[in-house]
């Protein structure tokens, strides 16, 4: 209550924005994941890796747009695409070269992926996904995991949420191979396709044993079950994905956030038996259609991007430099009086409040959410904006001083509620 007094009082005018967005917005916004009780904090601006406040305090970002910020406010490299972009006109209602070199450029990195169609969300792109499965296969029914966000489909809680498109989904436990193997045999006449995130991004930056995936691999390619893997935020990691760490080839991808550089972007790709059956020129294709599918913001800032800006090497980089931080941060958690570790990989980090290891939303049973609360409070009052469940995205002009800033940040909250309890 203290902490959210004095959140109150720091941010008069977000407070005031909120009461205005309340009347014509339900909940004051149009993004679930933004609201923050009790009011989110409006942003009036961006540069590099900081936003700014209506009541002009200034953050460093490590929320980075929930993966999608990954290149930052205002790389020079992508402000010139865009420039370019503008000069030549941007709706066009034609193909853009763009738009093939996009293309080009991912299926060089996703060995997986021998064709690709975009689209304007990572929602879109795994709904679509899932549809093409469904044709397909001719069959119906469709495997998600416990804690997986796909944008429109999603399990946090108990259920796959009520809003999600109703496809026939069997909900299966992440990381638990003897319980999804039990539930794939059970429904196995009936599947179209298995979605995985192969880490659940959303559900807290919980990775999932390779070894699991390697079963779900096998098991799925023996019965010709299509095999999605939802890298939507995970294809941050590595120039070819987290499939690529693994070795292991999905049918179909999902792609989304950074990838349009900061602008509207989905995708979905893969085997090229399955992706054939969008081209037009087949009897019996799949109608994909989209105005903003290959826009021109998108496409142009998208590849250079791609080409110019996070090559592989860079992916690399960052992903270490993630490494690190989430190394640095678990030794100061394991100081703590209270139960605090850091999960994820690379780049892309949440928070828990929790002991032993998060294998699935299940081991988060016993979190101390209030603790994570004050945790985000405590950051916020600090000058840092991470997310409110406790994930942390680095993006690219981040220096040393923003993460060794963090890492002081989390040292004195460690220290300071250690000492009161
Ligand atoms: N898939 C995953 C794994 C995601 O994390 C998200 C969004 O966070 C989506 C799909 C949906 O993407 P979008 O928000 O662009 O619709």
């Amino acid at each position: 209550d203290e902490a959210k007094s004095r959140y109150r009082a720091s941010n008069p005018k977000s407070w005031a924005q909120h009461q205005k967005a309340a009347r014509v917005l339900p909940g004051g916004n149009t993004r679930t994941v933004l609201f923050s009780d009790p009011f989110p904090i409006t942003l009036a601006s961006a540069e590099g890796c900081r936003v700014t406040s209506l009541d002009g305090q200034t953050y460093t970002d490590f929320l980075g747009e929930f993966t999608a910020g990954l290149y930052g406010h205002s790389d020079p490299i992508l402000k010139q695409a865009m420039m370019l972009a503008m000069e030549s006109g941007w709706v066009r209602g034609g193909h853009i070269e763009q738009e093939e070199q996009l293309a080009s450029l991912i299926c060089n990195r996703f060995p997986s992926i021998a064709q690709i169609r975009f689209a304007n969300s990572g929602t879109e792109a795994t709904l679509y996904a899932l549809s093409s499965a469904r044709v397909v296969s001719g069959k119906n029914k469709v495997v998600v995991f416990e804690g997986a966000y796909h944008g429109g489909v999603f399990t946090f809680g108990a259920q796959v949420s009520p809003l999600t498109a109703p496809f026939d989904f069997v909900r299966a436990p992440y990381n638990n191979w003897e319980e999804t193997e039990a539930l794939l045999n059970a429904n196995k006449d009936d599947l179209a396709c298995v979605i995985i995130e192969p880490m659940q991004g959303s559900g807290g930056c919980i990775v999932a044993d390779p070894d699991f995936l390697r079963a779900l691999r096998d098991w799925t390619k023996a019965r010709g079950v299509i095999l999605i893997f939802d890298e939507v935020q995970t294809s941050r990691l590595a120039g070819g994905g987290l499939q690529g760490v693994y070795g292991i080839e999905p049918d179909m991808t999902t792609l989304g956030k950074y990838i349009g550089g900061g602008f509207s972007f989905g995708a979905f790709g893969g085997r090229a038996d399955i992706m054939e059956r969008f081209n037009p020129l087949r009897p019996d294709y799949i109608a994909h259609a989209g105005t903003f599918n290959n826009n021109v913001f998108t496409m142009s800032v998208g590849v250079a991007g791609l080409s110019k800006v996070y090559t592989p090497e860079a992916a690399a980089a960052l992903t270490s430099r993630g490494d690190a931080l989430r190394n640095r941060l678990n030794e100061i958690a394991s100081n703590a009086s209270f139960p605090m570790q850091f999960t994820g990989i690379g780049s892309m980090m949440n928070v828990h409040m929790c002991e032993g290891p998060v294998r699935s939303i299940r081991d988060l049973v016993g979190s101390n959410l209030p603790l994570r609360d004050l945790f985000y409070f405590d950051l916020v009052e600090q000058g840092y904006w991470p997310a409110r469940r406790g994930m942390f995205n680095l993006s690219l002009p981040m220096g040393d001083a923003e993460i060794s800033g963090l890492t002081d940040v989390v040292a004195r909250f460690v220290r300071d509620r250690s000492a009161l309890t």
